[in-house]
């Protein structure tokens, strides 16, 4: 038995039911390319072999490598395992779906990876730590730039709340699924939104007026001036650029 490790954010599930859910939440067509970052020993792997008509699965931990091998490769032909960082996994240029329980000290970046891409994936279906679950899926008053990002190129929904017992070795904090649709439109002005709200979220406490002042007319005209970036809606964004 491999020794977890803490760096990698190995908490390798065990709970059969909430395999089950997430699978469920991907809802996976048997003509579907899953991708799934992390496959750790190979649960979710197989599962998702099963049931989608290829799975591209990508692992950094060189030590996993050959279990997986002998547990899922060997078995399934339909599986490609890449060694390497998720984080600098160039997507498909086909349609395609992420379903993952990630290592959750990539959550941010990872979802930036994925949403941010020229081709991002129709859906993603993922396992994330709870309180990173709500923040994701918060929108206004508590908007933080992740929810933001998020809200900009797709519709994240919470589904279920996962107890830290679901997981070998045990993690300190719950666990949850979400499950985002993405947009795959205006991508462009997305991006310059983003930019734009990164400026006004790194002094979150301060008004608008003072973190955008080049926009003072036009937040004036919105009736934004005096507010903060975290109660701003998507909306209101889109009328700012
Ligand atoms: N999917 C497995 C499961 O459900 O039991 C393992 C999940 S575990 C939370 C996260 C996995 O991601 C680990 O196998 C870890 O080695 C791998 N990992 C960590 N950082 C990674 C990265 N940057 N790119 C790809 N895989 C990574």
């Amino acid at each position: 038995m491999i020794k977890a490790k803490k760096s990698l954010g190995q908490n390798f599930l065990k709970d059969e039911k909430v395999l089950q859910k997430i699978l469920e939440t991907g809802n996976i067509a048997a003509t579907d390319h899953i991708v799934e970052i992390g496959p750790g020993t190979g649960v979710l792997t197989k599962e998702l072999a099963k049931q989608a008509k290829e799975v591209t699965t990508i692992e950094l931990d060189a030590r996993l490598i050959p279990m997986l091998h002998l547990s899922v490769i060997d078995k399934y032909k339909n599986v490609t395992l890449l060694e390497q960082d998720a984080l600098t996994f160039i997507p498909p240029s086909t349609p395609y779906k992420v379903v993952a329980n990630i290592p959750y000290y990539i959550t941010s970046p990872l979802l930036n990876h994925f949403l941010q891409a020229e081709n991002p994936p129709q859906t993603i279906t993922l396992l994330v730590q709870d309180e990173v679950a709500h923040k994701i899926c918060t929108l206004t008053p508590k908007m933080t730039v992740l929810s933001l990002q998020v809200a900009l190129f797709g519709t994240a929904t919470y589904i279920e709340k996962v107890s830290k017992n679901a997981f070998r070795p045990r993690p300190k904090v719950d666990s949850a699924i979400i499950h985002i649709e993405t947009n795959p439109n205006n991508r462009e002005k997305s991006l310059q939104i983003l930019k734009l709200a990164k400026r006004a979220f790194s002094q979150r406490r301060k008004k608008l007026s003072n973190t955008l002042p080049e926009l003072l007319e036009k937040l004036i005209s919105l009736n934004l001036d005096q507010k903060r970036p975290q109660h701003l809606t998507i909306e209101d964004w889109q009328k700012l650029l």
